[in-house]
């Protein structure tokens, strides 16, 4: 569905878009070229497009296609482009977080030792 909706049934050369999207509590909503952002990954190439509910000031999200996101952008709305945290290329090895890990690191964190506790300098600095 395009989400680009003009004056209905006007000849009006002031024509200014506005933005039919959804608002995942109040349904449908309309909402000016400088209500949105337009967030496109260099890495994947992966678009959405981004507002703020007018009505209940919720944070909305969207996945968008290539071909949408061209189109909000050449109305005008603001375009970010963002990249993965090199974080995600890491190649990691050994066992998967568990649970039980995530429960033990935070025990480990409610002792008063944890910064100068031996097995974390070594694990850090290895
Ligand atoms: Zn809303």
């Amino acid at each position: 569905m395009n989400p680009l909706k003009g004056p209905s049934g006007r000849d009006d050369t002031r024509f200014v878009a506005t933005i039919k999207a959804e608002c995942q509590s109040c349904g449908a909503v309309r909402l000016r070229v400088s209500d949105l952002t337009v967030r496109v990954c260099v890495d994947d190439e992966r678009g959405a497009y981004r507002f703020r509910c007018p009505h209940c000031a919720s944070a909305v999200v969207h996945d968008a296609t290539a071909a949408i996101c061209a189109l909000l952008v050449s109305v005008g709305v603001e375009e970010e482009v963002w990249s993965l945290p090199a974080e995600f290329h890491e190649e990691h090895t050994g066992p998967a977080l568990t649970p039980d890990d995530l429960l033990d690191f935070h025990l480990f964190l409610e002792r008063d030792d944890w910064v100068s506790h031996p097995a974390l300098v070594a694990e850090s600095t290895s």
